[in-house]
């Protein structure tokens, strides 16, 4: 684990000034919908600000909208789902129904406690017979980590859950994908460090979980935690922000820019408007065609293509997608 010292820096070197060349958009092939902003946790680093008392998610007229979207357009292989907690939100499933019966993978990002709240408790029953790959997040195979960041009994119930997908055959069928985030603690002292080798703490969680409560799954996806939303508050607040930012540029990786998530995907808010990935949309950063417009889910059923963008948005946070191994959604980039 590569670690550094807080130290007095000069100003962060823009995102787009350290590339050789403007970062743009391949084929799109990825869409991601941000259902909302409710969930039934309200955990330290979320990106999102997401909590039970948060009451913004997806309107029955956007979501008319992305199933027309995902009809229309067979190079959308993937639909990623997310949120807030995806299965409270509205248009989970008529979102799910409509891709599986294009064929498209489904993606959901659960924190999968929400099984236990009332009225869910058909979720993993409605994943597996759907064939959903879930991405779970369980940011240690310890404990108190967990606890500490997600909230008391996060762990406990998360165990149950991973025994429970495992009953029905996930982890083992090859239909039933279930894979688990790892996110580093948040920096507390100037004490900085990348993410642990994703092979080798794969590895370390696969044994524990195993051994500890006879759980499986298939693939571990550390993720840098960027500063943005509550990472970013937090950041401030212990006046670590711009230090952590000259940490992550000093680990920039070029060999990571080809393979950023942002590359092929499109990533839609609750109100239909188009970003180029999950953290652009939580700072608020819309994505732009070559003339400069933003967009829409009805522009994009409009103008008949998804590929109306040519220069992504970044920011300096963009980094954190770019240092040591890279990391993105389905975790290391190389
Ligand atoms: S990190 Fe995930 S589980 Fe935690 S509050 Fe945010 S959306 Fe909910
Ligand atoms: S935050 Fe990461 S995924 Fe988003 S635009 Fe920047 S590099 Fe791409």
């Amino acid at each position: 684990m590569i670690q550094s010292k807080v130290i007095e820096h000069s100003a962060i070197t823009s995102f787009r000034k350290k590339l050789d060349s403007p970062l743009t958009k391949k084929p799109i092939t990825v869409l991601q919908i941000n259902l909302g902003k409710r969930c039934n946790l309200a955990c330290t680093h979320c990106h999102v600000e997401a909590s039970p008392k948060r009451t913004e998610e997806l309107s029955p007229e956007v979501c008319n909208q992305l199933i027309e979207l995902i009809h229309k357009f067979p190079q959308i292989q993937v639909v990623d789902l997310t949120g807030g907690a995806p299965e409270m939100l509205y248009g989970f499933k008529p979102l799910v129904e409509a891709a599986r019966s294009e064929g498209k993978q489904v993606i959901v990002r659960s924190n999968l406690t929400i099984y236990f709240e009332e009225g869910f408790g058909d979720i993993p029953d409605y994943c597996a017979r759907h064939h959903l790959r879930i991405v779970a997040s369980l940011p240690c195979y310890l404990e108190d980590n967990v606890d500490k960041m997600r909230g008391a009994g996060v762990y406990d119930a998360s165990i149950h859950a991973l025994q429970w997908l495992n009953r029905l055959g996930y982890g083992t069928d090859s239909n039933l994908m279930l894979d688990l985030v790892y996110n580093p603690q948040i920096p507390n002292s100037g004490k900085f460090s990348l993410t642990p080798n994703q092979v080798g703490l794969e590895h370390d969680y696969k044994v524990f979980l195993q051994d500890h409560f006879g759980v499986c799954f298939n693939n571990l996806f550390t993720i840098t935690n960027l500063p943005v939303g509550r990472t970013k508050f937090h950041l401030e607040h212990k006046k670590l922000y711009k230090p952590y930012l000259h940490f992550l540029e000093s680990h920039f990786n070029s060999g990571t820019v080809d393979h950023l998530m942002c590359r092929d995907e499109l990533s839609i808010d609750y109100l239909g408007h188009v970003y180029d990935c999950d953290f652009n949309q939580m700072a608020n950063l819309p994505a732009k065609t070559r003339e400069g417009e933003t967009l829409t889910v009805a522009k994009l059923l409009e103008a008949g293509t998804l590929d109306l963008i040519q220069e992504i948005q970044t920011a300096s946070y963009c980094y954190g997608c770019t240092a040591g191994c890279g990391s993105s959604c389905g975790g290391a980039l190389i």
